[in-house]
């Protein structure tokens, strides 16, 4: 379908685009794919198809910036493989999206389009009205791609999902927000952040839609040695196909069946933090998945408490490691170039760099000195195992990276540990927060309120440590205290998160589709 009606000026709004690095006018934008299209022979899967792609991704075409002041002239000289395998498919590059610098929360500066787009409909109440707000946070860090599906100006957009990039801006925004398995996607050409941990996500406004998208970037990419190899996709791919009970049940689930689907409620999310009304609209996702004929089951994932934690001390400590690239020579727009070469390091790193990367660069660094190394880095190592184990003990499915030896095998199941298909958990503890709250939060001189922020993580993180597989689905609105211009309350939209084993990603787009 055509992807909008929308026009230029909702991106001055919403700031989804960089406005430099993009074809900011939707309508010509599909124009240029339909153009793109003729004289080709044969349809391709995402003819008409415009897609959104967040800044760390390379293009040619457009700057890729990581929205720092370090890479602002950076152009790339090769497209990653996905924007590659995206335009082979016939899909048409719209531009690239907003973010928060290398990927690093607390959130951006991108507006949340949901007040102005009810769920569902294409009809929008933008208006004059809509300068004066309510202005709410879009997410992070992949609030850019959110925000740009959700104002319907392309038909999908590629976020990176490295701790919830792409999970908890689909939350915020009312879309869909796909981390598929650790390796599935190549992420040749994706500006790393965390190499362990990053992938490439896929968010839209339907299941079929994500599928499109999914189904063309999902496969072997020799170019990304982190990438998931034939000898795991194969088996993988057998098994959805072999004819055991239990894969006939599975090819059954569809949006209007679900019967004997196993959905896990693990007590461990059940955090202080969580918002009664997200605890509400979560009630209500396992009411209605279970009238679809599945069965809840109260599982335990004891470790879970621990994950933030962990993932606070390896994401830094491998960006620290990443972000040692940056030095004004090598890559980076330097310091004045009058700067003596013995501080030029120095100077370009403390000027490019903003105040959450500053944070994240010496949290990483330390994690990493001989004296911190054992306490945290190798505690963190050990805790994000037993994450993994949590989940392969949940999952009725086993690991498969077992069978390569890279892990080593999880608990025996028992009886006190009853097994399921997918593990059901909201998003976020909360809906959309107000970008004035978010701003206020920022500022170096108040240094413990990012820390404070990282609790916006919890829920996401988990799955990040475990390589596996977890989307972001818009299930409902709930009440705010945000006014409309008319002064009644906004009703917002909260997602609804749900995981499965390692490369079971079809089953959690089948169950996926049953949540929309
Ligand atoms: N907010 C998390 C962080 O800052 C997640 C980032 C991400 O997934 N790219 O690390």
């Amino acid at each position: 379908p055509p992807p909008t009606s929308a026009s230029t000026k909702h991106n001055d709004v919403f700031n989804a685009f960089i406005p430099t690095q993009a074809a900011l006018d939707p309508n010509s934008a599909y124009q240029a794919a339909v153009a793109q299209r003729k004289g080709a022979k044969a349809m391709h899967p995402l003819d008409n198809m415009t897609v959104a792609i967040k800044d760390n991704i390379c293009t040619q075409r457009y700057r890729t910036t990581c929205c720092s002041p370090l890479l602002k002239n950076f152009s790339s000289p090769f497209d990653a493989t996905v924007v590659t395998l995206l335009q082979d498919a016939g899909a048409w590059i719209a531009g690239k999206t907003n973010m928060d610098e290398f990927g690093m929360g607390p959130f951006g500066p991108t507006i949340n389009p949901a007040p102005f787009f009810p769920l569902g409909t294409q009809d929008q109440r933008l208006s004059g009205t809509v300068a004066n707000g309510p202005h709410l946070s879009a997410g992070g860090s992949s609030g850019g791609s959110a925000a740009s599906v959700a104002a319907a100006l392309c038909s999908a957009a590629l976020g990176t999902d490295t701790g919830g990039s792409v999970r908890l801006p689909a939350s915020y925004c009312g879309v869909i927000g796909f981390k598929p398995t650790y390796g599935r996607i190549s992420r040749w050409g994706v500006v790393a952040y965390a190499n362990s941990l990053d992938t490439v996500g896929i968010l839209a406004s339907d299941i079929p839609t994500v599928k499109r998208v999914y189904d063309t970037l999902n496969r072997h990419d020799p170019l990304d040695s982190t990438n998931m190899p034939e000898a795991i996709r194969q088996p993988l791919a057998h098994s959805a196909h072999v004819r055991t009970e239990a894969a006939i049940r599975r090819s059954k689930w569809s949006a209007s069946n679900l019967q004997g689907c196993r959905v896990g409620i693990p007590a461990e999310y059940h955090v202080n933090e969580l918002s009664d009304t997200v605890v509400k609209a979560w009630q209500r996702a396992a009411s209605h998945l279970e009238a679809l004929g599945a069965i809840i089951v109260p599982i335990s994932c004891p470790h879970t408490r621990y994950a933030l934690s962990a993932y606070y001390i390896l994401a830094p400590a491998e960006a620290s490691s990443n972000l040692a690239r940056y030095d004004g020579i090598r890559y980076g727009a330097p310091a004045d170039p009058a700067t003596p070469s013995h501080t030029l390091y120095g100077a370009t790193r403390t000027q490019g760099f903003g105040p959450e990367v500053h944070r994240r660069i010496l949290l990483g660094t330390y994690v990493l000195t001989s004296t911190a190394y054992d306490d945290y880095f190798v505690q963190a190592q050990k805790v994000r195992r037993l994450v993994q184990q949590d989940f392969d003990r949940a999952f009725y499915l086993p690991n498969l990276l077992h069978m390569s030896g890279q892990v080593p095998s999880s608990p025996a199941s028992s009886d006190d540990h009853p097994q399921v298909d997918v593990i059901l958990t909201p998003t976020a503890i909360s809906h959309a927060p107000s970008l004035d709250k978010v701003r206020a939060s920022t500022p170096s001189s108040n240094a413990t309120a990012p820390m404070a922020d990282y609790v916006n993580d919890v829920m996401t993180v988990p799955a990040s440590l475990a390589g596996i597989p977890a989307v972001s689905v818009p299930f409902s609105r709930v009440p705010s205290a945000f006014q409309d211009e008319l002064g009644g309350f906004l009703d917002l939209p909260v997602g609804m998160q749900l995981l499965a084993q390692y490369g079971d990603d079809e089953t959690l787009l089948r169950v996926a589709e049953a949540l929309v």
